[in-house]
């Protein structure tokens, strides 16, 4: 019988439950025993009963719908440093688990992949201390590692969606349908802020959703001169075809050709002092991560939980670990290391200005 492990980490996502719930039901059903590792990596650093726990069948009943994720979630420096990591393959021999399943985002991901890598040199580590025996040092000479990304912001590559995602985006637009309606009320402009880190996916999505007349990415700058004017020619367009209301979407990652953070606070001014509009702004904060997950998230969560265990099951010491993805509406596996490289690259191409780039390593996964 094999010992399979979940963990979440990174930020929270509604979905997150759904598919801890999948992975532990799967594991069951498959002759498995199940465990969760609390609180992320903190609880693999720290180890023992209270953070890795055995988990049964009822244990996750009414999972399937609650947002967050029920078993914890930090950031964890000390499984940035290679101590962090010794102690968590020493806690993880201990609780007798060859299988681990990170629920996360491609920094979690990034941190479940070197640990694989790492691990036969741990467990010599190990046994040089003798903190293992020979014994346990034969039996756990290989650690089994999938991924499935649970992020509200969409901004993993290699998949078409993110786990929290969708759940994200029906919050922001369910929001912006109330803004709406006072903004058409008094006529007013509203700019909203959303989340989505260094992606644009979701300002543009709720765009689209909600039709807002202007939307900033992080995938698209430009610079003042150039946004202020098109942005203010096409509101007065709207505005002159008899439009009560104005909505303006910032994502958080938003920036112009120098780099530089577009805020909220930017737009309005150019709002106030141009086309003299009353302009309000909201920032929608963290209730664009609550609340329950939407159908979606809750049938990608459970497809690729119960993907994320086969893919364990599957898995040998030559393969390399995988990450669950959805592309073009089929449940798929994708080499995590090669999804994790490939986001890191298109960031590090904005990040030095080269968009074309950006764009063209983010349209490759679609072109294979
Ligand atoms: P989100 O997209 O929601 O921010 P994320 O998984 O990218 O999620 P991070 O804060 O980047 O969130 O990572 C979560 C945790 O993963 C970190 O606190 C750390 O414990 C671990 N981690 C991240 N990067 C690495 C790394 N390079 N090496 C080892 N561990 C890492």
């Amino acid at each position: 019988r094999r010992n399979i492990a979940v963990m979440t980490s990174g930020g929270d996502a509604p979905g997150m439950n759904a598919n801890v719930r999948a992975i532990i039901r799967a594991a069951i059903y498959k002759g498995c025993h199940a465990f969760a590792i609390f609180e992320g990596y903190s609880g693999l650093v720290k180890g023992g009963p209270e953070y890795i726990k055995e988990m049964k069948w009822h244990n996750v009943r009414g999972w399937l719908s609650e947002g967050g994720t029920n078993i914890g979630t930090a950031r964890c420096m000390e499984f940035k440093e290679r101590w962090g990591r010794l102690a968590a393959c020493k806690h993880l021999i201990e609780a007798g688990i060859d299988a681990l399943i990170v629920c996360g985002g491609d920094g979690s991901l990034t941190g479940a992949d070197l640990f694989r890598s790492e691990w036969p040199s741990l467990i010599e580590e190990l046994l040089g201390k003798k903190e293992i025996t020979q014994h346990q040092f034969d039996t756990y000479k290989h650690l089994n590692i999938c991924g499935t990304v649970g992020s509200i912001d969409n901004d993993m590559s290699s998949t078409d969606a993110t786990i929290g995602a969708y759940s994200s985006l029906a919050r922001i637009c369910e929001a912006i349908d109330y803004i709406g309606a006072t903004a058409k009320s008094h006529q007013r402009a509203f700019v909203v802020e959303v989340m989505g880190r260094h992606c644009g996916w979701l300002a543009l999505m709720a765009g689209i959703a909600t039709a807002a007349d202007y939307i900033f990415i992080p995938e698209k700058p430009s610079s003042r001169a150039e946004w202020s004017d098109h942005m203010c020619e096409i509101v007065k367009k709207h505005r002159a075809r008899g439009k009560r209301n104005t909505i303006v979407i910032v994502a958080e990652g938003a920036i112009d050709i120098n780099l530089n953070h577009i805020s909220p606070e930017d737009v309005k001014d150019v709002l106030v002092k141009s086309l003299k509009l009353d302009t309000r702004i909201t920032t929608l904060g963290h209730v664009q991560r609550g609340g329950p997950a939407v159908a979606y998230d809750r049938n990608l969560a459970t497809l690729q939980g119960v993907a994320a265990v086969e893919a364990v099951l599957d898995g040998t010491p030559d393969t390399p670990s995988p990450m669950i993805a959805v592309a073009e509406n089929k449940i798929v596996r994708r080499p995590l290391v090669e999804a994790v490289k490939l986001t890191k690259s298109v960031a590090r191409a904005i990040s030095q200005k080269n968009f074309a780039q950006a764009i063209s390593l983010r349209d490759s996964e679609f072109n294979e």
